[in-house]
């Protein structure tokens, strides 16, 4: 049994750290907002008062917050109050440049620590199979990777320190561009009369076939558990791919790269949420594309 602060108990936090709890582990879990506390308390966490107590004496401390700059401010409060040797995971989606100095602040006091940003959703992380994308020393990760585990599917070491976080935006632009790609297809075949059952059954099985097709279909009928059966209740907010979309094309202007199709799934996602549908599922897009929100 290892004892792990868990900072930042929302709506993936929550579920991450019941693993946890279930696994055998002590976890002192702190958010700020009472009602997140309040369902941690259910799940058999240990409620701290603050961040501070939380980490007293964590072995391991992990953080899942909104952005990068919570992410400093919580390791800048905390890093000189955890226990010497600890190892710090960072599971939030961040920028690469803030997740590299999150990685200093726990370095300047001798902490070892990885960047571990997960993939799978709420519904990943209430099932226990994220896929924990890391960044970090292979003795941090070592040390992580039994951590991990009964959050997770899969947990893979994809480098150095801000790596765990670069994989997480290069992956989710793929998927916010495959998305807008499926549903163009599905607003064409309504267009010229191919139902989308049949789209469906050709593409899933063709060169057509992927992710956003095939296990998170935009329109209702072909993946009975996609949002699309659910008037588009989220899943995966439109906020959040574009968010995700925004911190890609900050690293591809950082670092030259071309990404015209990534640049294009951001200004799109940043129109839709702009129309006021930044709750809604990432995968409704589909109305905006069909002409269906004004
Ligand atoms: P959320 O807003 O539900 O949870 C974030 C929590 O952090 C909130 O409860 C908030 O009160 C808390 N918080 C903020 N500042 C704090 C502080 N200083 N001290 C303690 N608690 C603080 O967000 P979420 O959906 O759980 O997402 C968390 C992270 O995971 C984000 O970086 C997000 O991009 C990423 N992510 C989310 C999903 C998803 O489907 N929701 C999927 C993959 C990755």
């Amino acid at each position: 049994m290892t004892t792990i602060a868990f900072i930042g108990l929302g709506n993936m936090g929550n579920p991450m750290a019941a693993n946890l709890v279930k696994a055998g582990h002590s976890v002192h879990g702190f958010d700020l907002l009472p009602e997140n506390l309040a369902k941690a308390r259910d799940n058999g966490v240990t409620v701290m008062a603050d961040a501070a107590a939380a980490v007293q004496d964590a072995e391991v401390v992990i953080t899942m917050l909104p952005a990068g700059k919570h992410v400093i401010s919580v390791y800048e409060d905390i890093a000189p109050k955890v226990a010497p040797g600890a190892l710090m995971i960072d599971s939030s989606t961040v920028d690469i440049e803030s997740a590299r100095r999150a990685h200093a602040v726990a370095s300047q006091h001798g902490l070892p620590s990885i960047d571990a940003p997960v993939s799978g959703g709420t519904a990943g992380a209430a099932a226990g199979t994220l896929t924990f994308m890391a960044g970090g020393t292979k003795e941090a990760f070592d040390r992580a990777e039994p951590i991990l585990q009964p959050m997770a599917g899969r947990i893979v070491h994809c480098g150095d320190a801000g790596a765990g976080q670069a994989a997480k935006i290069c992956n989710n632009m793929i998927l916010g561009i495959s998305m807008i790609g499926v549903a163009e297809a599905f607003v064409l075949a309504e267009k010229i009369g191919l139902s989308h059952q049949a789209l469906f059954d050709v593409a899933s099985t063709s060169s057509g076939q992927c992710w956003s097709l095939t296990s998170y279909c935009p329109v209702p009928g072909p993946v009975t558990a996609s949002p699309a059966n659910r008037n588009y209740s989220p899943g995966f907010a439109a906020a959040l791919m574009l968010k995700d979309l925004k911190l890609a094309q900050e690293a591809a202007q950082g670092s030259g790269a071309s990404t015209p199709m990534g640049a294009q799934a951001a200004q799109l996602y940043s129109l839709f949420a702009g129309l006021g549908h930044a709750g809604d599922d990432f995968s409704a897009i589909i109305r905006m594309l069909r002409g269906d929100v004004g």
